[in-house]
């Protein structure tokens, strides 16, 4: 109770009805409130904790570079070991043309510094973005979206910025000579979780190809393993000039990365000098967690099993009131008939001590996001809560 007194007092929330679920300690996929009881978390804190909350790994990790050193200057000074162990090891995952970092701290600054990259790189200002995509809420991540209602108390925003529908063939023809660059969700988080085909990617490449323009891939939601490959775009025939990433990247630590070719980045250096400067940004306690999670993924071999948590949960979660699943590996979205209410469910499924949400473009889906490596009896007994709500609200 002092600290909900609190919470109202001294903190100001981001909406004006918060959750208000006070935590006491977090592990594995349960969060456990004041009184410690615990809560099944199929949101892995919004992709965040794609290996589990507070993981011993990444308190390992944090403890011993937190014997070392903590900051010692801005970014991109220091030679600091746990940022190119991190750095080495994604380039490792990922083709020549993606082989360099630059780390920052939020998803949105990796946005911002995206679209001050692709303006520096091309000399060019169009910036093609598609509708229903969040990329973040910082001003320049602001002025990518495209629900005119959030934006508009803002104006004026970055000019420059237009819209195209994602999975559209024909929108690609927007693509031209003046474009920088087109910054879109390889696979769309927050319209409901939506997956092109590759025909568009292909199409979407080729268009990008003729009139120079980068294309840059947002995974902030979709990257680490998240989707049951470690990043989105290796399910497609394509690959982007640049690949931002954030969220599962700091496992819990706040982190994201702008990754690219040498060339490229190359920009923030010279064009002009001290193009991007972050005082946090690749943090080394933040690249140690980042380290140890890459590592946990890759031996633990976590993109297998969230295929493998995908057929479970596609074969588990046969209900009447479902009217469709979209989604690969851990990145699943569950549309219901329309005489169903998500919030309702979602409320009372809490009130069982599952913990869903829904898009924020998409009011008719819930997210069913649970961590990589859940136990299958806690993944069962979260998807049995989850369909007998479904049942009590048919
Ligand atoms: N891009 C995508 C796809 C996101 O889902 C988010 C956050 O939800 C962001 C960017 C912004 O990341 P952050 O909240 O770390 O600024």
């Amino acid at each position: 109770m002092y600290w909900k007194r609190r919470f109202f007092e001294n903190i100001v929330g981001t909406s004006e009805t918060p959750h208000t679920m006070e935590i006491s300690r977090s592990h594995g996929a349960f969060i456990y409130n004041e009184k410690g009881e615990a809560y099944l978390d199929f949101l892995s804190g919004f992709n965040v904790s794609n290996i589990g909350h507070s993981n011993p790994k990444i308190i390992e990790a944090i403890q011993n570079q937190a014997q070392h050193y903590l900051h010692t200057t801005v970014y991109g000074e220091h030679i600091q070991s746990p940022q190119i162990r991190l750095a080495q090891s994604l380039s490792n995952m990922l083709p020549e043309s993606l082989g360099s970092c630059y780390f920052l701290s939020t998803g949105s600054e990796a946005i911002d510094a995206a679209i001050k990259l692709s303006r520096s790189y091309t000399n060019r200002s169009e910036i093609l973005v598609c509708k229903n995509a969040y990329h973040g809420s910082t001003i320049g991540a602001e002025s990518l979206r495209s629900d005119y209602s959030a934006r508009n108390v803002f104006y004026p925003l970055l000019p420059g910025i237009k819209f195209i529908e994602y999975g559209n063939e024909e929108d690609l023809n927007k693509i031209s000579i003046h474009t920088s660059a087109v910054i879109m969700e390889c696979f769309q988080a927050e319209a409901g979780v939506r997956i092109a085909s590759d025909a568009y990617f292909i199409k979407l490449r080729e268009k990008c190809n003729r009139s120079d323009v980068l294309l840059i891939f947002d995974e902030i939601q979709t990257g680490m393993g998240r989707t049951g490959r470690l990043f989105a775009f290796q399910h497609t025939s394509i690959k982007p000039d640049i690949l931002l990433l954030g969220k599962a990247l700091g496992a819990g630590l706040p982190l994201a990365a702008v990754v690219s070719s040498s060339k490229i980045l190359s920009s923030f250096q010279s064009n002009p000098v001290l193009a991007y400067i972050t005082t946090f940004g690749g943090n080394p306690l933040c690249c140690a967690a980042g380290f140890a999670a890459l590592s946990l993924i890759l031996e633990q071999n976590l993109c297998a099993q969230a295929v493998k948590n995908e057929t479970f949960i596609m074969k588990s979660l046969k209900h009447p009131m479902i009217k469709e699943i979209r989604g690969k590996g851990n990145f699943l979205g569950v549309e219901l008939h329309h005489h169903i209410n998500p919030r309702e469910v979602i409320r009372q499924c809490y009130e069982q001590k599952l913990i869903l949400d829904g898009f924020l473009f998409d009011d008719r889906s819930i997210r069913i996001m649970p961590p990589l490596d859940i136990a299958e009896n806690d993944l069962r007994k979260g998807l049995e809560i989850f369909k007998s709500v479904l049942s009590s609200c048919e």
